[in-house]
């Protein structure tokens, strides 16, 4: 998107680990925004040593790194909207849940519990902060389905399940959920709820496998559409549509998953 010169595009904030590889993380929430028109800031929580084959360590940065960064950023430019990610650690889920309260900027929360791979990504005792104190500061959350039973104990096996499951994260507090059902068989289909409305968002299936960062890019499109200054649901809308062809254009990288691509 191009910018009239001289004028700041909507400023975006991602709070989130970076992901060596360049496929995930911090790494794809940047190309994200710049891809949507929005100038990104990152604040890192932890740094992961990652390729196409998995996690092979992470480290957490220190609480004052984190809050050093954030008030960097915080005190002199400021945010139009906000994305967390992998946080790591209930320390720095607290840090950034007082932050996100504290803002008057829209939050966009990926509960990242673990990646595809299966490594985790954040610690076990961390998810009762992330349930009690990040959810309730969020805009809108987007669990896929296996952080949903993380988070509530609800297990969704079919469609029919969407509903029940966004009402059970619905009631941890956050203004929206969108519940991701794309591993789901059939028709990816996620399911956007605040409690009285509900939105369905379809996309044809895609047969790719490489799909790696797609939760970081469709959250960070969330962010940028409604640093834009759209509603909700139509940013929840273009940032499917964005993810979509993400996923179309995801290519090979390494032996195992590749990302992605956010050029298409
Ligand atoms: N690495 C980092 C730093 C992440 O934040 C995430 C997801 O949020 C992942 C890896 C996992 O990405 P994926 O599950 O798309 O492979």
């Amino acid at each position: 998107m191009t910018q009239n010169p001289g004028q700041a595009p909507p400023l975006v904030l991602t709070i989130a680990g970076s992901d060596s590889g360049g496929g995930a993380g911090i790494q794809a929430d940047l190309k994200t925004m710049f891809a949507l028109g929005a100038h990104g800031m990152s604040v890192i929580a932890a740094v992961t040593a990652q390729n196409s084959l998995g996690v092979q360590g992470y480290w957490e940065l220190p609480p004052d790194a984190v809050r050093a960064q954030l008030d960097s950023v915080l005190s002199d430019i400021g945010v139009h909207a906000i994305k967390t990610g992998m946080l790591a650690s209930s320390t720095l889920v607290e840090i950034v849940a007082e932050r996100l309260a504290a803002s008057d900027a829209p939050s966009v929360v990926d509960p990242v519990g673990v990646s595809k791979h299966g490594d985790s990504l954040l610690d076990p005792s961390a998810v009762d902060a992330v349930r009690t104190r990040l959810l309730p500061a969020a805009t809108v959350v987007t669990p896929n389905l296996w952080e949903v039973e993380q988070l509530t104990g609800v297990k969704v096996v079919d469609e029919s399940g969407l509903r029940e499951a966004a009402e059970a994260v619905k009631a941890l507090g956050p203004a929206w959920v969108l519940v991701k059902g794309g591993h789901l068989p059939g028709e990816p289909s996620d399911l956007l709820f605040d409690g009285e409305r509900e939105y369905r968002y379809t996309a044809p299936r895609h047969d790719n496998r490489h799909t790696h960062g797609t939760g970081c890019t469709l959250a960070s499109a969330i962010a940028s559409h409604l640093a834009l200054g759209e509603t909700v649901p139509d940013a929840v809308a273009k940032a499917k549509e964005y993810v979509t062809g993400a996923i179309a254009a995801g290519f090979p990288l390494g032996a195992g998953i590749g990302p992605v691509d956010h050029r298409w």
